[in-house]
């Protein structure tokens, strides 16, 4: 960067501050008394209010100096370095999203502005003039906090008092301005300590991945599930923190984290600072002040921790890399897989990108050399691969309402027999997909989106899986009016925990879907009494796919492996092949050897097949060119735009609008398909309509899309957003 924009700004010189409000330019501003630096986070009056912002530059308009608001003040964090600044840059313009909506993502630590190290705090003073049962039982608060100083806030919830009482007590000398607590750097981790004996894979994995350790560079991991990634991506870990560098790992799903700090310091000597939706505000706001001042040497967490302030982050890991939940499908549609390898070629940090079964866009980077490549061929010690098998539905006698098939069921026998668990995998959650009316034929559907209601007897309504909204289950048809008619079709896995009960009375049963727990940590115990043994069936959704380690689990059923085969999406076959594979993988991590069953009606599908024989490699090689042959990504781009509104009207007109005058496109040799429903076609009550845009590899869209959108006028009930590489087409 050029060396004029490191001077600091003297007191009242103009600059620009870009904001976390949806502008869609800088704003400038004096700045205040003491100067300011470029990366100053920073407060500044908007109107009548004041908001967040960061220093990004000398002032962007003329504006006359006097004519400038000043700065209020700079906030007492690291300025934001350069590498984020231009990550967050290349990441707006790679998303086609305002730079202001990305720094909202970098700055959700909440409470920034009013955490006790910004805000006043007080401890107890000489006591009041007048002691009132109110002021006693502030003064009692203190007791509990053993003298620290608290903010009003925490005075007024604990003591159950109003915030004048407060305000007079400190005006009286009662209570007096006390130091504010700074964060805690968090304990270190010590990379000194010995590893466990590593196999040989593992040790020439993780003796490449040191070898690169200190640059930019991208390796696709990829072992079947149990094969040791974990234990070869810490070696990488290991040696970011001898270079005295930050770490990150990111993982798909809260309810893997508990295990994986456990790992972490089994081997570190200390746990790292997780970062997700269930951790507490006051850990996020230390989290994200120690990461921007170095306070902290690794970070566990879900995609947003991408966007922290990191000091100097030298490796990110992507464990799961396939997962669809790395994909935010809300607000900024971004990839995390995407921007760590994004973030990481600014930062010069390296990226290991881990998984049993990649997706095909890392697949085939690591096949072309764009991306390294890693492979641990065998499972760890002694425990083998599960052996895959099919049970044609079309041979087997299932009762009408019943989808457990005779020879699945015996395998369960067997399982019970030995003392083994079984799993049994259905990837819907609720009772049922579907409530119908016998009667007349009436299908219960949510009022505001394109989506079924389906029943869930756990919490006996009938729920939206789109927009989470609930009804009671109806007693009589809503449209023939017949009483007692409604009823459910089609199994989910509270109705899968139904038939096993009454098919194994004896058995210990335990249902994992995520509207069956209250809590993260409720999961939690409930999965680790499954690692422990506490049950002799488990029913699950995709939640069980995801890398838990279950020793006692040798059999796992799919009741529906045809399920995810029928969606006329092209990555239908990709999703059905990673899911089962994972789940499978849970089978026989430990001594014992396991067995996967896959209950299908098309044993001869290709994808079916490739399943059972076990062919990875060929199975993307046939993925890789049948999308090569549509020109489909990775192959080709795309690109959709997303048209929502109350009215579908509104929707298709504009879309039909744009797509009439889409030149910029054309002249990159782009072509607009649509618009179409959205694979979500209604949401929360708004209709949603896409256009796609496909265009070759190496056209510049992002560029072609911005001319194209220039100016257009948007009427009030429309929004447009922008998902550049959709995961459905
Ligand atoms: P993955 O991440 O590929 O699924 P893990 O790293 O979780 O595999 O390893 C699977 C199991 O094997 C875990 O219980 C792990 O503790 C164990 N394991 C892996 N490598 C070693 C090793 N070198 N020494 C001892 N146990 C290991
Ligand atoms: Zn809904």
């Amino acid at each position: 960067m050029d060396a004029l924009f490191d001077q600091p700004f003297k007191s009242g010189q103009p600059l620009s501050v870009l904001t976390t409000q949806p502008l869609d330019r800088m704003l400038d501003y004096r700045a205040p008394e003491g100067g300011a630096v470029i990366g100053d986070f920073v407060e500044v009056p908007l109107g009548p209010r004041k908001v967040l912002g960061v220093v990004w530059g000398p002032a962007t308009g003329d504006y006359p100096v006097n004519k400038l608001r000043a700065v209020l003040r700079v906030l007492d964090v690291p300025p934001m370095r350069e590498e984020l600044r231009v990550f967050l840059g290349r990441a707006a313009d790679y998303t086609l999203t305002p730079l202001s909506l990305m720094l909202f993502l970098a700055t959700r630590a909440p409470g920034l502005f009013k955490g006790p190290a910004m805000m006043r705090v007080y401890r107890p003073g000489p006591p009041p003039k007048r002691m009132t049962e109110a002021r006693q039982r502030v003064y009692d608060v203190f007791e509990g906090y053993a003298g620290a100083a608290l903010t009003v806030g925490e005075i007024t919830r604990a003591a159950g008092v109003s915030g004048p009482v407060v305000h007079t007590m400190a005006a009286q000398g009662a209570l007096i301005e006390g130091e504010a607590p700074k964060d805690q750097p968090y304990p270190r981790l010590d990379p000194a300590r010995p590893s466990k004996e590593l196999s040989e894979d593992q040790a020439k994995a993780s003796a490449e991945l040191r070898e690169k350790a200190g640059d930019f560079s991208v390796t696709m991991l990829k072992g079947v599930t149990g094969s040791g990634k974990t234990e070869v991506y810490l070696e990488a870990v290991a040696e970011c923190l001898r270079q005295g560098r930050q770490a990150l790992v990111l993982l798909p799903e809260i309810g893997l984290t508990e295990g994986f700090l456990e790992r972490v310091e089994a081997r570190f000597g200390a746990r790292p600072g997780e970062w997700h939706s269930g951790v507490t505000v006051t850990e996020r706001r230390r989290l994200w002040r120690m990461a921007g001042e170095g306070g902290i040497d690794l970070v566990v967490g879900a995609r947003s921790a991408l966007f922290l302030p990191y000091r100097d982050l030298g490796l990110i890991v992507v464990d799961e890399e396939h997962d669809a939940s790395y994909k935010q499908e809300d607000g900024v549609l971004y990839n995390a897989r995407d921007m760590a390898v994004l973030r990481a070629s600014i930062a010069g940090s390296q990226v290991v990108l881990a998984s049993a079964t990649p997706c095909l866009e890392t697949w085939v980077n690591a096949k072309t050399g764009k991306y390294d490549r890693l492979d641990l061929l065998a499972r760890f010690g002694v425990a083998e691969l599960p052996e895959m098998a099919a049970i044609d539905m079309r041979e087997q006698q299932v009762p009408h309402g019943r989808w457990i098939s005779p020879a699945l069921k015996e395998a369960v026998d067997a399982r019970i027999a030995a003392g083994e668990q079984s799993l049994l995998f259905l990837n819907r959650r609720g009772y049922a997909p579907m409530t119908i009316c016998r009667g007349c034929g009436h299908q219960m559907q949510c009022k505001d989106c394109d989506a079924r209601l389906v029943e869930h007897r756990f919490l006996k309504r009938l729920m939206c899986h789109q927009c989470g909204a609930t009804a009671p289950v109806p007693e009589s048809c809503p449209s023939c009016e017949k009483p007692g008619t409604m009823h459910p079709v089609g199994p989910g896995v509270e109705r899968m925990e139904e038939e096993a009960r009454a098919l194994w009375p004896e058995a210990r049963v335990a249902v994992l879907s995520s509207d069956l727990f209250g809590s993260a940590r409720a999961l939690k115990e409930q999965i680790s009494e499954i690692a422990d043994g506490g049950a002799d069936i488990v029913i699950g959704t995709q939640l069980v796919a995801k890398g838990h380690n279950f020793p006692y689990l040798t059999l796992v059923g799919v009741i529906d492996a045809d399920l995810g085969l029928h969606g006329g999406d092209l990555r239908a076959a990709e999703r059905t092949f990673q899911l089962i594979r994972q789940v499978a993988g849970r089978a026989g991590r430990a001594e014992r050897k396991g067995v996967a069953l896959m209950q299908t009606h098309q044993p001869e599908h290709p994808v079916i097949k490739a399943i059972l024989s076990g062919d990875d490699e060929g199975f993307w090689q046939a993925e890789a060119q049948e999308r090569r042959a549509l020109g489909m990504p990775p192959f080709g781009r795309l690109a959709g735009v997303i048209l929502s509104s109350p009215h579908l009207e509104h929707a298709f007109e504009m879309g039909n609008a744009l797509a009439d005058r889409a030149e910029p496109l054309h002249r990159i040799g782009a072509q607009v398909f649509g618009p179409a429903p959205a694979p979500i076609a209604r949401v929360r009550g708004r209709h949603r309509v896409r256009l796609l845009i496909k265009s070759d590899k190496g056209a510049p869209l992002q560029q072609a899309i911005r001319a194209w959108l220039n100016g257009v006028k948007l009427p009030n009930d429309l929004r447009l957003a922008v998902d550049i590489d959709p995961q459905s087409f």
